[in-house]
Formats: C-alpha cells, sequence, structure tokens
C-alpha cells in the first residue's frame, strides 16, 4: 500500500474527522475473462480499517482496470488513444466524425469502453501513418468547417514531414553504422544536427551555392577544422568522387528538416539552389567553428563550381586519394589553406 497523500477530514467510513491516507494499491481481478493486475486508488481510514471509493476513483480504478486489460491483450490504452488525438491536435467528436463512428465513440473510448479490434486497428494506423490520416480528413471535408479541416490537414502535414525526417535520419544512421576512425570520420561522431546548421550558415553567407559547390565547402570546413583543433565540424564521412569530395549520404542529407533548396534546370539536368531556412537558428555551432567556416568561406565562397572543382583536384587528400574512396583526415596538414 502506498500513500499518496493525506488529509484531514470527515471519514465517511467511521464519520469522524481525521486524517485521511488517499492511497494506492495493486489489485487483481478478472476482466471479460482476463487475469489482470492494475493500480487502484482508495481513500483509507486508519480507525475502521476499510477502504473507500468516492466518484472519481471509482471512475479511474474502473479506467485503470480496463487499460491493465488493453495492455494485456494488445490494445491502446485510453492515454495511448488520447495523446494519438492530441498529436494531430483533433477533438473527439471531430475524430469521431472523420472516421464515420458514432459521435461519442472515441469519447466513450478514452473514458470507460474497451474498443474493439478493428477499431483499435484504424487508430493504431492513424498513429503511425500521418498520410492515410490526411487522406481520411480529405475524405471527411464536408462534414467539418473549413478553418477545422485546414487546421487538422495542417497538422496531418506537419506530423507527416516529422516523420519523414526520421526515416532519413534514420538512413543516414545506418550507412554511418559502418564507418569507424577518427581517419574518416575526423574524431567526430556524426552530428546531423550540426550539418544542418553548417549548410544554413553556408547559404547565408555564399550568394550562389550549388550542390556541388556545397559539397566542396563542407568538406574544407570539415578537415580545415580537423587541421586546426584535431577533430572535423560534422563527423561527416567524405568519398573521392571526379568532381571531388562529397559527403556519404550526400542524397538523404539535402533532404532534412532545415535545409532548403531551389530546383534549377541547367539544361536536362536539374540543380539545387541552396538557401536559408526561414526561422533556422544557428546555435549547435562553436566560435571555433564558425570560424573555421568563415575561413572557408573568404577563400572559397566567391569561386563558382569548375574554380573550386580545381581547387580540390590540387588537394593533396585528393589526389592520394583513389577514385570512390574515403578521403582520410590524415591529409589535414598538407591542406592548401590554414
Ligand atoms: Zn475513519
Amino acid at each position: 500500500m502506498k500513500v499518496l497523500k493525506s488529509e484531514v477530514k470527515l471519514c465517511l467510513s467511521c464519520m469522524e474527522e481525521h486524517k485521511v491516507d488517499i492511497v494506492e494499491v495493486m489489485e487483481h481481478e478478472v476482466f471479460k475473462g482476463v487475469e489482470v493486475d492494475f493500480p487502484a486508488i482508495y481513500e483509507y481510514c486508519s480507525n475502521t480499517d476499510e477502504y473507500l471509493e468516492n466518484e472519481d476513483m471509482i471512475h479511474a480504478n474502473s479506467l485503470a482496470i480496463k487499460d491493465a486489460y488493453r495492455k494485456k491483450v494488445g490494445l491502446l490504452t485510453s492515454k495511448e488513444i488520447i495523446s494519438l488525438r492530441e498529436k494531430y491536435g483533433v477533438s473527439q467528436k471531430d475524430l469521431s466524425e472523420i472516421l464515420d463512428w458514432g459521435k461519442a465513440t472515441i469519447t466513450r473510448y478514452e473514458n470507460h469502453q474497451v474498443q474493439d479490434r478493428a477499431h483499435d486497428d484504424i487508430l493504431r494506423k492513424i498513429d503511425s501513418d500521418p498520410r492515410w490520416f490526411l487522406e481520411l480528413l480529405k475524405r471527411a471535408k464536408d462534414k467539418l468547417p473549413q478553418k477545422t479541416f485546414e487546421k487538422y490537414c495542417h497538422s496531418a502535414r506537419e506530423q507527416y514531414n516529422k516523420q519523414k525526417n526520421q526515416y532519413l535520419i534514420a538512413s543516414i544512421q545506418a550507412l554511418y553504422a559502418k564507418f569507424e576512425g577518427e581517419d574518416k570520420t575526423g574524431s567526430v561522431e556524426l552530428d546531423l544536427d550540426k550539418v544542418v546548421e553548417v549548410i544554413n550558415y553556408l547559404a547565408q553567407n555564399v550568394s550562389v551555392l550549388h550542390k556541388v559547390k556545397l559539397m566542396k565547402l563542407l568538406w574544407y570546413a570539415d578537415i580545415l577544422h580537423y587541421k586546426r583543433h584535431g577533430r572535423s565540424i560534422t563527423g561527416l564521412v567524405y568519398s573521392a568522387l571526379p568532381m571531388g569530395a562529397v559527403p556519404e549520404g550526400h542524397e538523404q542529407i539535402v533532404m532534412l528538416d532545415g535545409v532548403s533548396f531551389d530546383t534549377v534546370m541547367y539544361g536536362d539536368n536539374v540543380g539545387y539552389k541552396f538557401k536559408p531556412t526561414p526561422g533556422l537558428e544557428i546555435k549547435r555551432l562553436t566560435a571555433d567553428e564558425l570560424e573555421t567556416i568563415d575561413k572557408v568561406i573568404s577563400e572559397f565562397g566567391h569561386l563558382n563550381t569548375d574554380q573550386i572543382v580545381d581547387r580540390m583536384h590540387e588537394e593533396e587528400a585528393y589526389k592520394c586519394t583513389e577514385g570512390n574512396c574515403i578521403i582520410s583526415y590524415s591529409f589535414a596538414d598538407q591542406l592548401s589553406i590554414e
């Protein structure tokens, strides 16, 4: 028996005023044929050695039995249903409406009724698949006020983007799991927040920033910082491609949340022109790191793509690395800038 709190009040068990403990007790019951253990809350009278339930406690204890049951048979608990609904900022009534369920269905599931398996599956799918929820929303468009509809679509899209970003991060991290050794990573673990910040800082300070040039500037910043301080800024691993250094996972990196670009056509090719992301603050990069990046910008920021590729081709680090192989940070000493 765990005492949650105590208060002096009229005790309805012994009908005297005294200190009454509110206690949590583990209970065992059979619900829908399943044995469950759950924490129940009572008032405890030490005079009569009795447990009492007030209205709120009856409600909470009944919910606790059902949640214990739901957990045991693998259904979402009431809290999980509330949290998935709140993730999308949708009201109980509107969610019921969107799903074409009875108006009070969600309210009941969040309070006193255990959902059936089919409804549980649908709620889980909404939780894990914001794009599907967006489809459901569109189907229910006419049932919702325009403003409400737009608000829900907006948060569904936000959830979708968040999820997409999590997949991207996971896929980059999976790619980097195989890289070991400070000569590859510059003695730093991959820090994607910093990668996003460096890209934004470059986009803020370099007037024309296409992808090839961005890749080179990232490499110069990392290897120059390694030369100066014995560690790279981002932990990115670079390979020697014909156009110079390119970070592993570059295709995913440019799609990360916080990286912005316009697509531009060069003849038949699509190119990226990077730009600062509105509202993105530079807060993870240290003063030393910004100083390094500033040096790289002053040295290379004004060069066009061909010029910077030419510079890269003259670097010992590039000349001494076989095509498509990882460029070692150990070449930092021979870098053309200090
Ligand atoms: Zn009492």
